[in-house]
């Protein structure tokens, strides 16, 4: 592969550094010139003093550097969307696009895959689900899909009924059995509010209709996604829950590079799959719904959900009180 130059967007959160872990590994693939952060300024002074680049906080500096003409990849790992201008820009400079930042297609998936189409640019997905779809549905056409499941670890209450969620604390929400994550994420995945906002983000990643999106919980987190064809053909993307993986994928892309992550082993091994409790898990039906109704539902299910985390974390209601608030809100 010729070597490419990359700009990180939130380069010192969870997947941003570990995007710096994979380049770093691979100093002649990639020539980093340039990393934002939101707040940590001095791991962003670290960061661009290792990679010696051009480190940014405010959003017309950093518009300026994706468009900048020797810029290949820009790689979104910030969360929040306060830079989705700046993904449009570079978008609309005609830069490919590693996408890990959630929120963006949720709240604008619409409007950015618009500018995907029109300006020719790759956009792959991070999201290890999204992602798996994308590696399954390679040399596929879209209209031969049939059924996505994305699949979930089903978080560390899934086998919990209601009567126990009553009284779970922060610290036991906050304890993933299998991906190492940021706060906000980690109680998503607890509330399947993580996959919700997956299903929504499968919609306009894919152009797939919601009713043909479906979840199964997989506690092994080996399986990602299955996409099954309408001629009867599954294809499932397998992998070990490792994030390295998924930034790799998309850093590389369409190259493939090989590494030394641990490999799937199969042997003895037993894959289990269920459907998730939507009585004690609504969250699901929130996404279809919001799909459903549109008009800007999916932006307003987000932040909903954002603020229910929030007032869940700061210890002001509790973990079933997330959905009552979620709903409350987009009800209205
Ligand atoms: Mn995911």
């Amino acid at each position: 592969m010729p070597k490419k130059n990359v700009v990180i967007l939130g380069s010192t959160g969870s997947v941003g550094t570990q995007v710096l872990d994979v380049i770093r590994s691979n100093p002649s693939d990639f020539n980093v010139v340039g990393l934002t952060a939101r707040n940590n300024r001095v791991l962003l002074d670290a960061q661009v003093n290792e990679f010696k680049c051009v480190g940014h906080t405010r959003l017309n500096d950093i518009e300026d550097m994706v468009s900048a003409p020797d810029i290949d990849l820009v790689f979104v790992a910030c969360s929040g969307i306060e830079l989705f201008p700046a993904v449009m820009k570079a978008v609309s400079s005609g830069k490919h696009v590693a996408m890990a930042n959630k929120e963006m297609i949720v709240e604008e998936g619409e409007v950015l895959m618009k500018a995907v189409r029109n300006n020719n640019v790759d956009l792959i997905p991070v999201d290890s689900e999204h992602s798996a779809i994308f590696q399954c549905l390679l040399g596929r056409d879209v209209e031969a899909i049939e059924k996505v499941v994305l699949t979930c670890s089903g978080g560390p209450f899934w086998k919990k009924s209601k009567k126990e969620l009553e009284n779970v604390t922060m610290e036991e929400a906050l304890n993933h059995p299998i991906w190492e994550m940021g706060k906000k994420t980690t109680i998503d995945s607890a509330t399947l509010m993580n996959k919700a906002l997956e299903i929504i983000e499968a919609h306009y990643l894919f152009d797939i209709d919601p009713q043909k999106i479906e979840v199964l919980v997989h506690p092994q987190g080996i399986i990602h996604a299955l996409v099954q064809f309408k001629d009867g053909s599954t294809i499932a993307h397998m992998g070990y829950p490792d994030m390295r993986l998924p930034i790799s994928y998309a850093l590389y892309y369409p190259y493939v590079k090989a590494n030394s992550l641990p490999r799937v082993d199969l042997t003895d091994k037993t894959l289990e799959f269920y459907k998730p409790d939507s009585e004690i898990f609504p969250s699901l039906a929130f996404a279809y719904d919001a799909l459903l109704r549109k008009g800007g539902l999916p932006r307003k299910l987000n932040r909903a959900n954002e603020e229910a985390v929030d007032l869940f974390l700061n210890n002001e209601i509790s973990f079933l009180e997330i959905f009552e608030f979620v709903e409350s809100k987009i009800k209205k």
